[in-house]
């Protein structure tokens, strides 16, 4: 599992977390949403190191990531596949290039090895099709299913997700959740970052709300969307839905 713990975050004199306290179970999906600025994406970059923490500590499966070693933080850091909004994917690699490349470099696959998980992979986001493609020839939509299916070749044991569809054009929305949804139902343990309250109600085991670098509350869809507790959450809600 992964267990934040009393996590701060500081940039200079700016406050961006504050004692954030976090369990994510094997198996759990768990969705963080609140406005703008409140520090969803540091928290995720924090769960991975990224960003190392100010004050607090991050433990994944029971070890500690910032007393780790350079070496292990790199070990346990490969069980956290992590996809962006916006998409980070190589653009002068194509599409086949893209998937092989860590596996290879870090995981020391063989190219055969590599290739037989990397077309696996994209046969299940449905782009087997496009493997020879470079990513300037894909959609929105097409490029984040690449990201997904890159980040799931390093076979990670969690996935995170920093609002994977917030780049997109509308029509291109669901063909991402849907990649997202079929992980969820495969029993990866994952960490969605998002404004799709229609797919939080949907996948989520928990809902997180962030405001102002802290969780204020952390529910079950159905309990947090029928009945916010704070007004923060319920303001946000109003303006979202
Ligand atoms: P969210 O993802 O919820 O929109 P962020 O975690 O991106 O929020 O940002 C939270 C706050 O932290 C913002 O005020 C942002 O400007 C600040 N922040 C994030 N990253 C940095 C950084 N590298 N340096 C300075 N300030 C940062
Ligand atoms: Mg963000």
């Amino acid at each position: 599992m992964i267990k934040a713990e009393h996590v701060y975050k500081d940039f200079g004199s700016t406050k961006v977390l504050k004692d954030v306290s976090l369990d994510i179970n094997k198996g759990e999906v768990v969705v963080i949403i609140g406005p703008s600025g409140s520090g969803k994406s540091t928290f995720l970059r924090c769960i991975n190191l990224l960003e190392p923490p100010t004050k607090g500590s991050v433990l994944i499966d029971d070890q500690d990531l910032v007393s780790l070693k350079q070496k292990q933080v790199t070990k346990v850091r490969e069980k956290v596949g992590m996809v962006f909004q916006h998409f980070h994917l190589f653009p002068h690699k194509t599409v086949l290039d893209n998937l092989i490349y860590a596996p290879m470099k870090v995981k020391k696959l063989s190219k055969d090895e590599a290739v037989k998980r990397a077309e696996a992979l994209l046969e299940k986001v449905g782009l087997l099709d496009k493997k020879n493609q470079y990513p300037n020839k894909l959609s929105g939509g097409q490029k984040q299913r690449v990201a997904i299916a890159r980040a799931l070749a390093m076979e990670p044991e969690y996935m995170l997700f920093d609002e994977p569809t917030s780049a997109l054009d509308p029509e291109m929305v669901k063909e991402v959740l849907d990649v997202i949804q079929s992980l969820a139902e495969s029993g990866m343990t994952m960490v969605i970052v998002t404004h799709e309250m229609g797919f939080a109600k949907q996948v989520a085991n928990k809902v997180v709300f962030m405001d102002d670098g802290r969780i204020l509350e952390s529910n079950t869809p159905e309990a947090f969307f029928s009945n916010p507790k704070t007004d923060r959450a319920k303001d946000f809600l109003k303006k979202i839905l």
